[in-house]
Order: C-alpha cells, then sequence, then structure tokens
C-alpha cells in the first residue's frame, strides 16, 4: 500500500499553512515532528479528506483519495488533536456510539468495542464515564474509537498531549504493536515521543518540509558538530550569546555545555555524537543575531 502525497500545498490567503509537500507513505511508522504552526495539523486533515488541497494531491495506490471518497474514508482512523467525547458516556457506550456513526452493525460492533477495549488496556474501565477518566486513559478511548473500522491508515495529532511519562511510554508501545502491517502517521513537537518508534520522521517547519529520514539519517545529515565544552560558570551566559546550546549542565568547578556548532569553539571542546534533540534544535532553536559564517 502506498499513499503518495505530491507537490501538496494548503493555502490560507496568501500563507502557505502547507508548502510543496511531497513523500511517499507505507507501512510503518511516521512521524511529523514540529513547533506549534508548522502545518502539522493541516497536513493531517487534509489526509483525512477533511481538508481540500489548493494544490497537489493525495493518492492511494495510485488513486485520489477525493475521488475515492468513502471508500478511502473506509481504510482511515482519525484520532484529532481535540477529540470530542461525551463525558458522562461511558467508555463502552462511547465506543459504541462511534461504531454506529462508523455503520458498523450492532453485533459486529459490540466484537469489535470489546477488542479494541482489550488492545488499548481499558477493559477494566469500560464502565467507567469518560470524564472521570486520566489523560492517557482519555486518548487511548480515543485511539479505540479511530481503531474501530480496522483501519489500514491510522492518523494521530499529537496524540501524546497531557500525557504524564509512564503513559507516553504505553503509548509508545501501543503505537508500535498496531503499526504492524498499518499506515501510522502521528504528529508532535515532543522529540523523545517519536524518537524510538517512527521508521521515518519529517521535520516540518512554515509548511515545509525541511528535512526527513530516519533518526540514524537525520543525526548523520545534521551541517553542524555537537560539541562538549567546560566551562566557568561566569562565561556561560557568553556562550549562550554566541551559540546554539542544547544543554548546559552543573559541574564541579564550572558548567559543561552542549554545544552546536560547525567549527570547534574551543581547543579543548570534544566532538559528540549527535541526537534527535540536537537535530531539532538546529532546525528549530533561535538563531537570532548569529551568522552561520562566523562560527
Ligand atoms: P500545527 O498543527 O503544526 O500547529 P497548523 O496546521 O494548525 O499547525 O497551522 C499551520 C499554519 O496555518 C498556522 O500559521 C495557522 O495559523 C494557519 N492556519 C491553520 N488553519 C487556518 C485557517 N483555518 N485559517 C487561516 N490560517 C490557518
Amino acid at each position: 500500500m502506498e499513499l503518495r502525497l505530491e507537490r501538496l500545498t494548503k493555502k490560507y490567503q496568501n500563507t502557505a499553512a502547507v508548502d510543496n509537500v511531497s513523500c511517499s507513505l507505507k507501512n510503518g511508522v511516521y512521524g511529523l515532528l514540529g513547533v506549534n504552526g508548522s502545518g502539522k495539523t493541516t497536513l493531517m486533515r487534509m489526509l483525512c479528506t477533511l481538508l481540500k488541497p489548493t494544490d497537489g494531491s493525495i493518492c492511494l495506490e495510485g488513486r485520489d483519495i477525493f475521488e475515492m471518497d468513502g471508500e478511502y474514508r473506509r481504510l482511515l482512523g482519525y484520532l484529532p488533536q481535540d477529540f470530542g467525547y461525551y463525558p458522562d458516556f461511558t467508555v463502552r457506550d462511547y465506543l459504541m456510539y462511534i461504531a454506529s456513526i462508523k455503520g458498523l452493525r450492532p453485533t459486529v460492533a459490540k466484537k469489535r468495542v470489546n477488542l479494541m477495549l482489550e488492545r488499548v488496556g481499558l477493559t477494566e474501565a469500560a464502565n467507567k464515564k469518560m470524564k472521570s477518566l486520566s489523560g492517557g486513559m482519555k486518548r487511548r478511548a480515543g485511539i479505540a474509537q479511530a481503531l474501530l473500522n480496522d483501519p489500514q491508515i491510522l492518523i494521530l495529532d499529537e496524540p501524546t498531549v497531557g500525557l504524564d511519562p509512564s503513559e507516553r511510554i504505553r503509548f509508545r508501545n501501543l503505537i508500535s504493536e498496531l503499526s504492524e502491517n498499518r499506515l501510522v502517521l502521528l504528529s508532535t513537537h515532543i522529540v523523545s515521543d517519536i524518537e524510538y518508534i517512527a521508521d521515518e520522521i519529517f521535520l516540518m517547519k512554515e509548511g515545509r518540509f525541511v528535512q526527513s529520514g530516519s533518526v540514524e539519517e537525520l543525526t548523520s545529515a545534521m551541517p553542524w558538530q555537537v560539541w562538549s565544552l567546560q566551562v566557568a560558570r561566569a562565561d556561560v551566559n557568553a556562550y549562550q550569546k554566541s551559540y546554539q546550546i542544547a544543554n548546559v549542565k552543573t559541574v564541579q568547578g564550572g558548567a559543561r555545555l552542549r554545544i552546536l556548532s560547525a567549527k570547534r569553539p574551543e581547543d579543548s571542546a570534544v566532538p559528540e555524537t549527535a541526537t534527535l534533540e540536537d537535530v531539532f534544535l538546529y532546525y528549530f532553536g533561535e538563531r537570532s543575531g548569529m551568522d552561520d559564517d562566523k562560527i
């Protein structure tokens, strides 16, 4: 199965929320990584046929998804950023309700709902009201509703917002499980949410893919080097003004800086292996007043 985006563009007035994006998606986990406002939701809403592109196309196996219409949507599961639910519904009633909207027959729906409750670990909470669930449980209920029709394509918009660290880990494991024989696309602005589970990551900035690839590809393609350098405590501010600093750690006698720079900042600086966090900082960090040539 191949979902192909070709020069996909969505303009609002004169600004492009999604600008000339092309890529090919197959089974596996894809991460859309970018700060707020970079165009992730707009791109996802087009992939769900909720928004029409201004230009370009999205094709599944060579067929335009907007022309496929219901045939395409039957293959699709979507978890929007703010998914609507009825607070006084129990988890089971909520899922049965969504199943009926999706056109599942009641007997099929009952089986699917039980299966999905099991899948996302909510069987024991099935009779709890939606409003009484923790953030993580609500998200899992949201994923369960997106999975009711056993979709081939699963699109999750910022699914980890509001989750605590243990819920995040549980969520990552669930996504990895779900990606078998499926295309999963999830958006986030948190590097650690996709670092370990995404086969391919698209770094999205101002509507464009500025870089894409596996974690290894992205880290090895970063134009700058990462350096570790110990400095006096009093000099930290000066370094922060002149360099892109990924981390400051207080150590005996000063601070150890993690510096992103094209050139060795000092003779004593030691080269380090870049992480996805460093790549994110390289593309999205503030670089005002810095001149690439001088660093
Ligand atoms: P993200 O999901 O990465 O936070 P969005 O896709 O929500 O980004 O937004 C991308 C850009 O498009 C933002 O600058 C946003 O203000 C703009 N935008 C999104 N929806 C609309 C709209 N309906 N009308 C005008 N501008 C919009």
